[in-house]
């Protein structure tokens, strides 16, 4: 299995909490982007023979490089590699950026699940995160995404969020869950140091959290989604095959400004500089090989952020299950954290693979 990432660093404006690498963008800059990244993926295409199983365009706001840059790139991508029969193809879109044109230029260019960046229907909450949209637009690209005929549809939304209530993220989820979206990721505000909001805000009292986190895995499942990753619900059969590539550590191309690639057992990363990638779009760079103990951890790492969980034979030998019971369970051989364990995985895989206990 392979799957492609392409990364589009542009956004309109920076949101209060993002550390993501992205910026605004002349025109220019966005058609020497769209050249590079063009040229990247003929150069990638050309040493493959494998198919894709999954494209992903993500960024920073794939919308901002342009209705026809975007095409392009799908299209360099549709020609440069073969596809497997029913390849998951999915474009990250922003409320504001959605317009009928580019849904249309999207489906036009084999596109079929949109990932949409709402995290709240609260003007407040919107407010605090900077966020380029209010609650109308996001509402209002729904309308238009499924208007357009999409059926497999993602929404983001965070919670942790500054004066967040249970009411507050309640009315968010019950509004958004009563469209007909297949996927839901839904992820708590971190700090990041350096951020205009970790200058002003503090983070939520963690049993305040953990409310909301009830709630939305409560919503979710009377919806009818499945947990299947620590932020991801999906009505079954709608799970991301894109991220669970990134999960089930099968190879990835991700090209772009700050992608990361993962193949034959060697992590790749461009650098966080749009220049530095039109300059130099190929070959891969920064290759860090991974041997058999970080794959290891690797593999418990990712796979107990799922609901797959960890073969058995992978944890340490002075693994003891017992003392998980509260939070995992074991079947067919694997240890499978549960919705209390999901909410402390960083804590329980930290301990399992501490030497220590
Ligand atoms: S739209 Fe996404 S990538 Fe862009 S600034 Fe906001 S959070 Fe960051």
């Amino acid at each position: 299995m392979l799957s492609l990432y392409l990364h589009i660093p542009f956004c309109k404006q920076k949101c209060a909490y993002c550390a993501f690498y992205s910026a605004p963008g002349s025109c220019a800059e966005k058609e020497r982007y769209t050249e590079a990244l063009c040229a990247s993926i003929r150069a990638a295409g050309s040493r493959e023979t494998r198919p894709l199983s999954t494209l992903y365009c993500g960024g920073g706001t794939p919308a901002l490089l342009g209705t026809e840059r975007l095409s392009r790139v799908l299209e360099q991508a549709r020609r440069a590699f073969s596809f497997d029969r029913r390849p998951e193809c999915t474009v990250e879109l922003n409320p504001e950026s959605t317009t009928p044109a580019l849904l249309a230029a999207l489906r036009e260019a084999g596109v079929n699940r949109l990932s949409l960046g709402v995290q709240s229907l609260q003007e407040e909450e919107l407010r605090s995160l900077r966020r380029p949209h209010d609650a109308a637009s996001a509402l209002a690209a729904l309308e238009l995404i499924f208007r357009s005929g999409f059926t497999n549809v993602s929404a983001d939304v965070m919670f942790g969020l500054p004066g967040q209530t249970a009411a507050s993220f309640a009315d968010t989820l019950d509004r958004l869950l009563a469209y007909p979206i297949t996927h839901l990721s839904a992820y708590s505000l971190q700090l990041e140091p350096g951020t205009p909001l970790a200058a002003t805000a503090l983070p939520m009292e963690e049993e305040q959290e953990e409310q909301l986190w009830l709630l939305l895995c409560r919503r979710a499942a009377e919806k009818g989604m499945t947990h299947y990753e620590i932020s991801n619900f999906a009505l079954p059969g709608f799970e991301s095959r894109h991220n669970l590539a990134y999960w089930r550590r099968t190879d990835y191309i991700g090209l772009g400004s700050a992608a990361h690639s993962f193949l034959r057992s060697v992590r790749y990363a461009f650098p966080d500089d749009r220049e530095e990638f039109i300059r130099h779009p190929w070959p891969l760079c920064n290759p860090q090989p991974i041997g058999a103990a970080e794959a290891r951890e690797e593999a418990i790492m990712l796979g107990l952020r799922t609901a797959e969980g960890v073969p058995l034979r992978l944890l340490p030998a002075q693994f003891q299950p017992e003392r998980y019971r509260d939070f995992a369970f074991i079947q067919k051989d694997r240890l499978i954290l549960n919705e209390r364990g999901f909410y402390l995985t960083n804590s329980i895989i930290s301990d399992i693979l501490s030497k220590e206990y």
